[in-house]
C-alpha cells in the first residue's frame, strides 16, 4: 500500500480530500499519514500529491526487512545455548519461507481470475480446502 515520506510531506491535505474512504489524516507531527486497515489501495493520494510524498510500496522493502530481522534478533534473545538458538534460526526460516509460499499462491490466484475478477476469486476461495479457507492468513 502506498505510505507518506513525512520529509516529503507538507502537510497542504489535498489527499485527505481525496481519498474515498477516509483513510487519511494529518497527524499531530503535521504530515499526512495511511490508515492500512482502512486505505482500499486506489491510488489517489499518490496521483494528487503535489510534493511526490506519497510513496510507492516497493520503496520500503529494505525497511520491512530490517523489521522482520529485528523481530529475529529480539526473539532470538530468549535462547542462550548455540543449539537452540539455531533450531530457533531454522524454525524463522519455515516460518518466512511459509509465508513466501502464501504470497506466491496468492499471486499465482489473483492472475489467475484476471479475466472475471469477482469470481474468480470466489471461486479460488472456494476451491481451497474447506478447513482452512475460513480465516485470514494474516496475523
Ligand atoms: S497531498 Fe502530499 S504533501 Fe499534501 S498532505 Fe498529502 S502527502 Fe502531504
Ligand atoms: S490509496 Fe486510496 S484509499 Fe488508500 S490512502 Fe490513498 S487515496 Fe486513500
Amino acid at each position: 500500500m502506498p505510505w507518506v515520506n513525512h520529509e516529503m510531506c507538507s502537510g497542504c491535505g489535498i489527499c485527505i480530500q481525496e481519498c474515498p474512504v477516509g483513510a487519511m489524516s494529518i497527524e499531530d507531527s503535521g504530515y499526512a499519514d495511511i490508515d492500512e486497515n482502512d486505505c482500499i489501495r486506489c491510488g489517489k493520494c499518490h496521483e494528487v500529491c503535489p510534493q511526490e510524498a506519497v510513496r510507492h510500496d516497493g520503496e520500503r522493502i529494505p525497511q520491512e526487512v530490517a523489521d522482520n530481522l529485528r523481530w529475529v534478533r529480539k526473539l532470538l534473545g530468549h535462547f542462550r545455548e548455540p543449539a537452540e538458538q539455531a533450531a530457533f534460526m531454522q524454525r524463522m526460516i519455515r516460518f518466512f519461507n511459509k509465508q513466501k509460499k502464501v504470497n506466491e499462491k496468492t499471486i499465482d490466484a489473483i492472475k489467475a481470475a484476471e479475466d472475471d475478477s469477482v469470481k474468480g476469486i470466489d471461486a479460488a476461495i472456494r476451491d481451497l480446502p474447506a478447513e482452512r479457507n475460513t480465516g485470514s492468513s494474516k496475523g
